[in-house]
């Protein structure tokens, strides 16, 4: 136990680690070009925040939630989602006085008590952006179009979009009566989850991933014949804009998300290279959301990327091999009595901004030099007693072999010059 990470939790090792960090610039780098701020809030909120923003039928609610009571008796929430997080601050710092739109991206874990698998932990991390204050579709299909050319910059080609329209406030309940009409003479088929969905929340019937409930719901009224006009007209201007922006889509009236928030707009980008968890980001429209957490009336609109999943998914196509970085200079000593010039120097390289390092395992010189080759050193400096009555230091230059002495003097403008040269 003492010595297992928590069941559904991961550590993210200094090897891996190169990784996100290249994934996280990437996506700062494409918020940044699409106008994006980020945002950082709570690692846990009210629990009251996720009842409502992200609704009492959804899954996330009902099973999926790490919920403590703090010493002084609060019910706190770990975030299960970013999304009511940024809600909430929005409310709280009254954001949308500002000019709209607000448009906020964050990088955040996010907890839910589901059963481990491949692509499912409990705690995981996700980009996400948001959009809030406009209505205009050209919003929807920012949002989707900057997940596509994100994933697309990354080397993902062959991703699969699907897109799908919620209805308001106004249409969504008539076409919820006639699903739950449907289904009445048909629920003795569903599984005991949709059963409950049934009287709840006949809506999430149609994305259960249970064969039997597929089968059930596949000849379903669809939402797409009972929307309003506005919301049609609404649907067919995201579609245009998707086609205007060269990116293709498949219409699926079966997406209708997990989470309760969701109006018009909703759409997955789903990879076949990940098996059952195939979605790798999810989002939409969600204009009812600050009105629900207390806050005026904000349309808004944002995904959520799982950054485990993606990883996997440019892992498996090959398409993730970071070069090892490595260090300036590893400095090599020659005797104990050189440890102090060597580690002087040490300090003073990494002082004017290069890498640099220094052996502290007592190893030998053969030893020094397989570090030095561990560590990816561009160059070594050894220093001994002659290299500090002389003042001149032998250099290194590992990927050639090349070996010259230096003056002290002149070392930093030598680093310096053939260091730096290959660098922007
Ligand atoms: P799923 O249908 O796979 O459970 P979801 O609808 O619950 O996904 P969202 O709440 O929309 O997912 O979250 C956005 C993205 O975050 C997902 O598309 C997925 O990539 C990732 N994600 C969600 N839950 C997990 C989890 N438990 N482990 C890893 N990634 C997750
Ligand atoms: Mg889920």
């Amino acid at each position: 136990m003492l010595t297992k990470a928590p069941r559904g939790t991961k550590d993210i090792l200094p090897d891996e680690v190169e990784k996100w960090q290249f994934l996280e610039r990437e996506f700062r780098k494409i918020c940044d070009i699409f106008g994006y701020k980020e945002i950082r809030t709570p690692t846990f909120e009210h629990t009251e925040l996720f009842l409502r923003g992200v609704g009492e039928t959804t899954d996330i609610v009902e099973k999926e939630m790490y919920t403590f009571q703090d010493k002084s008796g609060r019910s706190l929430t770990l975030k299960p989602e970013g999304t009511a997080a940024c809600a909430r601050a929005l409310i709280e710092h009254k954001l949308y006085n500002q000019s709209l739109p607000l448009k906020l991206y964050y990088i955040i874990p996010g907890f839910r008590y589901e059963r481990p698998q491949a692509g499912r932990l409990r705690e995981f991390h996700q980009f996400g952006i948001e959009v809030f204050g406009s209505e205009n579709p050209a919003v929807d299909v920012e949002v989707i179009g900057m997940a596509v050319k994100f994933l697309k910059g990354l080397g993902l080609e062959d991703l699969d979009l699907r897109v799908n329209t919620l209805g308001c406030s106004n249409c969504r309940p008539v076409y919820k009566k006639v699903l739950h009409d449907y289904l009445s003479s048909k629920k003795g088929k569903l599984c005991d989850t949709c059963k409950v969905r049934y009287e709840k929340n006949p809506l999430r019937i149609l994305d259960c991933k249970n064969d039997e409930c597929k089968k059930v719901i596949q000849d379903s009224p669809k939402i797409l014949d009972y929307l309003c006009e506005d919301c049609k007209g609404h649907f067919t201007k995201v579609k245009k804009l998707l086609s205007a922006i060269q990116i293709e889509y498949t219409v699926d009236p079966m997406i209708v998300r997990g989470l309760d928030y969701y109006t018009r707009t909703v759409f997955e980008i789903i990879s076949t290279d990940l098996g059952a968890q195939n979605t790798l980001c999810g989002g939409g429209r969600y204009d009812g959301l600050v009105e629900e957490c207390g806050g005026p009336h904000i349309p808004a609109a944002g995904f959520g990327m799982g950054i485990e999943r993606l990883i996997y998914v440019l892992e498996s196509k090959g398409l993730l091999s970071i070069p090892k970085k490595g260090i300036d200079i590893f400095i090599a000593v020659l005797d104990d009595e050189s440890f102090e010039t060597g580690y002087k120097l040490l300090f003073d390289i990494r002082e004017k901004g290069l890498s640099a390092d220094i052996d502290y395992m007592n190893r030998s010189l053969k030893g020094q030099m397989k570090y030095a080759d561990k560590l990816a050193a561009k160059y070594t400096i050894f220093i001994g007693e002659d290299e500090i009555k002389s003042n001149f230091l032998t250099v290194k230059d590992l990927s050639t072999g090349k070996q010259q002495k230096i003056g002290m003097n002149e070392i930093y403008e030598f680093l310096y010059k053939n260091i730096r040269k290959g660098c922007c």
